[in-house]
């Protein structure tokens, strides 16, 4: 048993009052913090007449500014409390993140945005009744999800630290962002490598190939129904049922490619203790413009994440290799470099004349160059000594990796 974070969806069906609630609290925290990046930035404005080239953004700050909102604008008041002290930690979170990380500076929330939402603590307040859940200060809300999740959310081993809620295409959600233990998959001692593309989604060294996920159907009705959007006039009727059946396609979309994805994760997270990949660099891949569209409806970004949360709850290991390392252009049988490869999708090696896929052979010099850092990590950890740590390393590794540490420790 190993306790791990995870997010749980949950569709919330509220009345029309309670749609008047949640609006009011998404409205407030949207207000709340446009008002707190405008007073920063003036205050920053200020600073930097009179020379000072930073201004910390901290708790105690924004706490004052909020308090002072909170006197100006009753309205605030009606907030469920704890969500709008959420507001500006997630604006220091921005900061932080645009500082630290080279992020985009936080930007001002409209109003017009599809998604909306608001954040709430959870201080042993949120009760669940069925198919009820009650909120502090907002009430209760009806809500539908898998027998899976209602059996965490009910589970007295999950913990839920907060929770989320939003307006999506002119549906409602909670978010419950829970620790809660889980199951973990058996140790197979099997390795992978992965190659990921835009034509095949996923290529194994085992030679398996997983066709990308076809959202071609969906694709074509989101563009139908964008096109009559466009011909009606906004907040008509016939607009407003227009853009359902809009939304409704762009949801289906979202849903397949989430659902594909999270199976291919939780299978290969189920059958191999070691996954290899190449650490792709999608924001590069998404300035290029005839490859970012096709990367939009597979959302490569997003499967890479779910195989890697998913190895880190199963103690699964999960190795990236550098994006420089020639993976498609190394001949994976006498290990000569081809530089003169350009597209083709098969190949003959001119040094030992090799016939290669293209995706196979990579897919297998990852596995290979995935092994050599692991093998690197644990030989590193070997010659500090760390015995307990080896040990652990040992349990959790495939078995070649396995067969190398018995070879060595002789
Ligand atoms: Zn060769």
């Amino acid at each position: 048993m190993k306790v791990v974070n995870k997010g749980l969806e949950v569709r919330l069906y509220p009345d029309e009052d309670m749609v008047q609630v949640l609006e009011q609290n998404i409205g407030n925290a949207r207000f709340t913090w446009n008002r707190l990046l405008d007073g920063y930035q003036k205050t920053y404005s200020l600073f930097k007449q009179h020379g000072y080239t930073t201004l910390k953004c901290n708790m105690a700050t924004f706490n004052t500014m909020l308090n002072m909102l909170k006197k100006e604008y009753s309205f605030l008041r009606l907030s469920e409390s704890s969500s709008l002290q959420q507001v500006f930690r997630d604006l220091i979170n921005s900061f932080n993140k645009f500082f630290k990380k080279g992020s985009g500076y936080p930007r001002f929330k409209s109003k017009r945005n599809p998604k909306q939402s608001f954040r709430i603590q959870n201080n042993n307040n949120i009760k669940f009744k069925n198919n009820v859940v009650v909120f502090p200060k907002i009430g209760p809300i009806y809500f539908r999800t898998s027998k899976e999740y209602k059996k965490i959310l009910n589970s007295n081993d999950t913990k839920i630290n907060n929770v989320t809620i939003k307006r999506h295409n002119g549906k409602y959600y909670a978010v419950f962002n829970v620790e809660t233990p889980i199951e973990m998959f058996d140790k197979t001692f099997e390795s992978v490598g992965i190659d990921l593309g835009l034509r095949t989604l996923a290529t194994l060294s085992n030679e398996l190939k997983k066709a990308k996920i076809d959202v071609t159907h969906e694709n074509e009705m989101i563009k139908k129904y964008q096109r009559k959007l466009a011909r009606k006039k906004p907040g008509s009727k016939r607009y407003k049922k227009t853009q359902q059946t809009y939304w409704k396609w762009q949801d289906k979309k979202t849903n397949k490619i989430k659902d594909a994805q999270h199976k291919i994760s939780h299978n290969l997270a189920k059958y191999y203790d070691l996954i290899c990949m190449e650490n792709l660099d999608i924001k590069k891949m998404f300035e290029n413009k005839n490859i970012s569209n096709s990367l939009q409806n597979t959302g490569l970004a997003s499967l890479v994440d779910k195989i890697k949360y998913k190895c880190q709850w199963n103690d699964k290991e999960f190795i990236q290799i550098s994006r420089w390392f020639p993976s498609s252009k190394k001949c994976h049988n006498c290990g000569y470099i081809h530089h003169n490869l350009k597209d083709e999708k098969t190949w003959n090696c001119p040094k030992c004349g090799k016939h290669h896929d293209r995706d196979i052979n990579a897919s297998k010099n990852i596995l290979q160059e995935g092994t050599r850092i692991l093998r690197e990590k644990i030989m590193n950890l070997w010659y500090r000594g760390d015995s307990t740590v080896i040990l652990e390393a040992l349990a959790s590794t495939a078995r070649e990796v396995r067969i190398l540490e018995v070879y060595t420790s002789r």
